[in-house]
């Protein structure tokens, strides 16, 4: 059966991750996210099943006793998970799948081999400009925006652990280098830009 590849995306919050899937999402075919659970409040624009699922802090708890999670972390202060089964439904449709987590959860995905990835870090031009993209952005409290300042310190000494690095200095460059990722992982898997398997080889 053939089923959708993987993507693993780490960033520093603020780097320009959400940003940069939602362009190339919005160009290339046959790319879905995958929807998280977390117990972060929504920011507002936000919403329930499209951006997260968002839970209590039990329900989260119980559905990890489940054993629902393929991973989750503690992130800022808050859990965040994905649903093997809701994964596992994704990539069997054929569809490629994006997982947004942070350097925790792909690390636990890496030890576990369990599915295999390709995996790509953002990071942003300097620290600087994370400061001044994460106060731009205007979602998130001075003290949200100092924690998530701390911990990219820590978050962006993992990079050499990912397959891929994306340098998101000037968008459009970010953009077009996190496609060409996307369409040379297609390429090796033998199947067109577009997602679809190359059927002509038979015929040559
Ligand atoms: P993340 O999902 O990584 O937390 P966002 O996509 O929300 O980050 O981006 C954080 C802020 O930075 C947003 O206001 C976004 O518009 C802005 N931004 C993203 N990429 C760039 C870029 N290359 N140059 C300038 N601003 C950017
Ligand atoms: P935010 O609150 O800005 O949406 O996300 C904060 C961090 O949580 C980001 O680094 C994001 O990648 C990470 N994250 C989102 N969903 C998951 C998940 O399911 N698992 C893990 N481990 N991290 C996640």
């Amino acid at each position: 059966m053939t089923t959708g590849k993987l993507f693993i995306l780490s960033a520093p919050s603020g780097a320009g991750k959400t940003t940069l899937l939602k362009r190339v999402m919005a160009d290339l075919p046959g790319l879905a996210f995958s929807v998280s659970h977390t117990t972060r409040l929504p920011r507002a624009g936000e919403l329930d099943g499209v951006d997260y699922h968002f839970v209590s802090r039990d329900q989260f708890e119980a559905m990890g006793e489940q054993g629902t999670f393929l991973e989750w972390a503690e992130v800022h202060g808050n859990l965040y998970g994905t649903s093997r089964p809701a994964l596992l439904a994704q990539l069997a449709t054929g569809v490629d799948v994006i997982l947004d987590i942070d350097v925790q959860g792909a690390e636990i995905l890496r030890k576990s081999a369990a599915i295999p990835a390709a995996s790509l870090f953002i990071t942003p031009p300097s620290l600087q400009e994370l400061e001044r993209r994460l106060r731009g952005r205007g979602t998130d409290s001075e003290e949200t925006i100092l924690l998530r300042l701390k911990n990219a310190r820590v978050e962006m000494q993992a990079v050499l652990d990912y397959e891929y690095l994306i340098v998101n200095d000037r968008l459009e460059q970010a953009i077009d280098t996190l496609r060409a990722v996307v369409i040379a992982e297609r390429s090796r898997g033998h199947r067109l830009p577009t997602g679809q398997a190359i059927e002509i080889l038979g015929e040559l």
